[in-house]
């Protein structure tokens, strides 16, 4: 190994970040680009995957500049990236035939609904419930929708990739994916690591297309252009990055990455965990050579996006942490609940039709009561999600580990340490997710020796202790799940298209 430091490259859903990590896991230089968000239609959310490579390809130099470095101090390059985000390009101009379509695009939804006798066998196949949310679903649409695509990935000519296979593919010229993106895809059998002849002829899908599944953690090629000679080691969906940098290891680690939506990453070890509560079973990370290691993740669609909401949509706040202010004027929620299905309720509900409501309104509540309400809606989604685990696995949380913007809010994390009945701690390194991926590629090339250095970097910021009351606890729980029931059943026919 040569280099004393190590490229993460976070591929977002709305931007796109480039950061230089230190041996000690210090971030050292870091780099931030937007892209755009086409919403072509309701429901339609798509990227341009060029103009993401091409912000990509414009900070890689300027963060190495702004570390004063060159590429041969670079030991390694790992990326995370939004998962289930879906691109198709043509292999000899490299250009996309359509836009990529947006793991938040619900333009299938009919499509699925149709297929829905197939859904026990895809879920055993898989894991993964019949949902927009996952690849092949919009990868069929793609080859349905644009002119001679189908015959065009049946010659061999189009490439099908998540956005990791996208840049590794232009950074490298190879053509995979990582395990964990693979397993998001609904075309991968989970325990197999394969490709699935039943899926493939399920979604009518040409295997010439597809990319090779690799591990998350081996070299994948040497890059050439901005990152010319440097090895690409390593790849993580951003949840598994998450959890691989807050070094959840060991079977029964947790975490919580909690940011517009939030996700519960649970190790389940070398165990694929069918979930009968809601959750979906995924690979979690997989070092070359090894088995995988599987998680049992709970998918919370709307956190942050809720208060976002209050600063937008109400005006009640103008800047996001105002809401913790404004939640601290009054001493409860005044009998006020929020349950924010604004796009149905993903884990451990699966309900598409729900809509959000805010029940118990009274005279007597306030925009103080609003507020408050709004924190405890996501402590309340938590707590849905780590009871689903707890079910599930048989283990029984004893920490959880927390990153992601709402993290800065401390009486929302009192309110889930109080309310899980856990300790919440949070560490020093906030950035999560692109420290995943350098410690996946950073492992690969030697940088780091083992997964006991990497837990040695970890270091807790904050710690929050359980302090509630039990009966309070249970009362207030069982008013939430009331509210909850309220929110069901409210789209009564199908949304046009
Ligand atoms: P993402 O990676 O999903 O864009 P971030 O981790 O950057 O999300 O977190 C941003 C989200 O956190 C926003 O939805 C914002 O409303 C919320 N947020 C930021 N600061 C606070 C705060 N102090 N209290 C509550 N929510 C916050």
């Amino acid at each position: 190994m040569t280099g004393h430091y190590i490229l993460a490259v976070d591929q977002g859903t709305t931007s796109t970040r480039s950061i230089l990590f230190d041996q000690s896991a210090r971030l050292v230089a870091v780099r931030q680009h937007e892209h755009h968000q086409h919403f072509p239609r309701p429901g339609w959310v798509e990227h341009d995957a060029l103009e993401i490579w091409r912000n990509l390809c414009r900070m890689i130099p300027e963060t190495l500049h702004d570390a004063g470095i060159g590429l041969d101090q670079l030991a390694g390059v790992g990326i995370a990236n939004q998962r289930e985000t879906t691109v198709v390009w043509d292999r000899r101009t490299g250009r996309p035939v359509h836009p990529a379509i947006v793991w938040q695009d619900t333009r299938t939804s009919a499509a699925l609904d149709a297929m829905a006798g197939n859904a026990d066998k895809v879920r055993e196949l898989t894991g993964l419930m019949m949902a927009t949310y996952f690849s092949a679903s919009r990868l069929k649409w793609i080859l349905d929708h644009v002119p001679q695509a189908r015959e065009l990935a049946t010659e061999g000519h189009l490439l099908f990739g998540t956005m990791e296979t996208w840049l590794i593919w232009n950074l490298t010229g190879v053509h995979v994916t990582d395990v964990t993106n693979a397993s998001r895809t609904m075309l991968m059998n989970i325990r197999t690591l394969a490709w699935d002849p039943y899926l493939l002829e399920l979604f009518d899908i040409p295997s010439k297309m597809l990319p090779v599944i690799r591990p998350s953690m081996e070299v994948y090629g040497t890059c050439t252009g901005v990152l010319e000679g440097v090895p690409l080691a390593g790849a993580l969906g951003d949840q598994q990055a998450a959890l691989f940098g807050q070094t959840c290891f060991d079977a029964g680690d947790a975490k919580c990455t909690y940011g517009t939506g939030s996700f519960v990453l649970l190790n389940t070890g070398s165990e694929v965990v069918a979930s009968d509560h809601g959750l979906i079973p995924t690979v979690a990370y997989q070092i070359a050579g090894e088995d995988p290691v599987y998680a049992l993740e709970g998918s919370i669609a709307v956190t942050g996006s809720l208060v976002q909401w209050l600063r937008d949509g109400l005006g009640l706040i103008s800047t996001a942490p105002e809401i913790e202010t404004l939640a601290s004027t009054v001493k409860d929620n005044g009998g006020c609940y929020i349950v924010p299905a604004f796009v149905g309720l993903f884990a451990p509900h699966w309900r598409s039709e729900a809509r959000g409501v805010i029940a118990g309104l009274t005279s007597y509540v306030t925009k103080g009561h609003l507020a408050r309400a709004a924190l405890e809606a996501t402590g309340w989604q938590t707590r849905e999600v780590i009871d689903a685990m707890n079910a599930d696995s048989g283990l029984t949380l004893r920490v959880l580990r927390v990153d992601g913007g709402m993290t800065a809010n401390n009486l929302l994390m009192q309110f889930i340490a109080d309310i899980l009945d856990t300790t919440v701690v949070r560490p020093m390194m906030s950035e999560t997710v692109s420290l995943g991926a350098a410690y996946a590629a950073g492992l690969v090339v030697g940088f780091w020796p083992d997964l006991g250095s990497l837990r040695r970097n970890w270091h807790r910021a904050a710690q929050w202790t359980p302090s509630m009351d039990p009966v309070l606890r249970d009362r207030e729980y069982a008013n939430w799940k009331y509210a909850v029931t309220r929110t069901y059943g409210w789209i009564r026919e199908p949304e046009p298209e």
